[in-house]
């Protein structure tokens, strides 16, 4: 049997479990149906249902987040130690489910195995990370003055809302809520409609490692219905939201009745500058990798390459070559680059481009086509003798479609890099060290790397400036989001207090 069809094999003995049931909501430890009904979530391989999905609405978020607020008492005074522990034991128990949640991930989003297999082991180590941070997290400082001793500490903020988007829709929970249970807020968790799986595996795990009942609660359903409810619901006091940049200023209005604490990670259009005098092996590998790896379904992907002219023809030349070599395919199959784009909707979206780029007068110099119509797969594609102002290099497509742009100076690079809405990240790429500082301190990124391709470092801040979010993730950062900061002055001795109406 080839490792396909194993994989296969394996990932139907998985959803085995689903058939009867569909995807249930979790809500204070117990399996509810949606008092919304049920919808369906559709493979992108082969368009086939996986699943009927609990379809959760006002009257389940009330529920969630009641027993996200009955549930926070407790959890918020649990030691932390205690905390500690059951989060490295959800981090054992990923571990140990690991190839399940992977499978099922490929088979609902699209993506493929060779990135899912790392992102599901990226998971636990986010467990893994913050259960260390537990012990410091409430830790503050003493601000003594002369007639106070001033001492601040950190308290959980309260049951949060998390958000999270159909692109690694595991990992990315993983990110929101490993942080928040560390802090000691209680959670309720509303995943993509269109990537359920992973969330439902996620809760089912964190309860058996030992997690209590309500701490954390899994609502499915769409964003207008209960998405909506979660950012206004009074008992939730923060949303940690990640999606679409529209999205994101969407909930911000609806959360300000009840004046939620925001924190957005948004949309990107992210530059990579290639120098002349880079690297450009290495810079081309990094260039590929950063579009058409996960589909090019990732917020943090360089879709913009400007390329210093005296070195455009070759490096595009060896690009196009490198594309056409691109294996795409089944997600479940380990020799796969690229799987199929994750829903109907965002294929049409991504192949409406093709005709976009040629009327704006670029060209498709490699891919722009769709291959068959059993799923919804497309050859990775570079369009080039494009400019800044093209719709191509404006919009977040958010596929695995780069779009090439020349340019002479530093100056230029500089200025057609910073010309966007959006300010996620930017990558580098020259040997000239001063340039490099000159060029990262101006470059408007929340994120930059320099000769390497993004590699994530948990304790470092992961987060975007203009359009692309408000707030960061990782280390200390985290817990400034998910936590208050609180300040108690104690007299030193019989201080002179003014006096009133004596
Ligand atoms: P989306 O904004 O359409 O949906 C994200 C989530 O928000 C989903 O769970 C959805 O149901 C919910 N939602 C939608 N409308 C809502 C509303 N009115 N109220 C409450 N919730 C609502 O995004 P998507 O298409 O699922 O994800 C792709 C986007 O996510 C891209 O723009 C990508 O760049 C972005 N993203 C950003 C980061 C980052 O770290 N900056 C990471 C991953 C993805």
């Amino acid at each position: 049997m080839s490792d396909l069809q194993t994989n296969i094999e394996k990932l139907n003995g998985y959803l085995e479990r689903f058939r009867d049931t569909g995807i249930l909501n979790r809500i204070d430890g117990e399996d509810c149906v949606g008092s919304g009904g049920e919808f369906t979530t559709i493979s992108p391989v082969d368009k086939s249902e996986i699943s009927k999905v609990a379809r959760g609405n006002e009257a389940d978020i009330n529920r969630a987040a009641k027993s996200a607020a009955d549930a926070f008492p407790a959890w918020r005074d649990t030691p932390a130690l205690e905390r500690k522990k059951i989060l490295i034991k959800v981090a054992e128990a990923i571990e140990a489910r690991a190839e399940e949640i992977a499978l099922c991930e490929c088979w609902d989003t699209g993506q493929t195995l060779r990135f899912m297999s790392k992102a599901a082991l990226r998971g636990a180590e986010n467990f893994r990370y913050f259960a260390d941070q537990v012990v410091q997290a409430r830790d503050g400082q003493h601000l003594k003055s002369p007639t106070l001793m001033n001492i601040t500490s950190r308290v959980p903020i309260g049951p949060v809302g998390v958000i999270t988007p159909w692109n690694t829709p595991f990992m990315l929970s993983t990110w929101k809520i490993a942080p928040a249970l560390a802090a000691g807020c209680t959670v309720v968790h509303k995943p993509a409609e269109d990537s359920p799986l992973t969330a439902r595996l996620l809760v089912e795990i964190a309860e058996e490692a030992g997690l209590p009942k309500g701490v954390l609660n899994t609502v499915n359903g769409y964003g207008h219905d209960a998405g909506k409810r979660l950012t206004e619901h009074p008992a939730i006091k923060a949303i940690a939201f990640v999606g679409e940049s529209r999205t994101g200023s969407i909930i911000t209005k609806q959360g300000a009745d009840t004046l939620k604490r925001m924190h957005l990670e948004l949309g990107g259009k992210n530059p990579v500058i290639v120098f002349d005098d880079a690297d450009l092996d290495r810079a081309l590998d990094a260039v590929i990798f950063m579009i058409y790896s996960i589909n090019g379904e990732r917020c943090t992907s360089s879709s913009r390459l400007f390329i210093q002219d005296t070195i455009k023809e070759e490096f595009e030349a060896r690009l196009i070559e490198r594309i056409n070599n691109i294996k795409v395919g089944h997600p479940l199959d380990p020799a796969t680059e690229i799987g199929p784009l994750v829903t109907e909707e965002h294929y049409n979206k991504v192949t409406s481009y093709f005709d976009i780029a040629k009327e704006d007068g670029a060209t498709v110099a490699a891919g722009g086509v769709k291959i068959g119509d059993e799923g919804f797969f497309i050859r990775p594609t570079l369009f080039t003798n494009a400019n800044n102002d093209m719709r191509i290099a404006r919009e977040e497509i958010f596929g695995p479609v780069l779009t090439s742009i020349p340019f002479t100076t530093e100056e230029e690079a500089l200025s057609m890099a910073n010309d966007t809405d959006y300010g996620l990240t930017g990558y580098v790429w020259t040997n000239d060290l001063t340039r490099a500082m000159r060029f990262t301190d101006k470059l408007e990124a929340g994120m930059i790397w320099v000769n390497s391709e993004n590699v994530r470092h948990l304790p470092t801040p992961f987060g975007g400036v203009k359009a692309s979010g408000i707030g960061r993730d990782g280390g200390d950062w985290s817990f400034e989001f998910y936590m208050e900061q609180k300040h108690v002055g104690f007299a030193l001795g019989q201080h002179k207090i003014m006096q009133l109406g004596k």
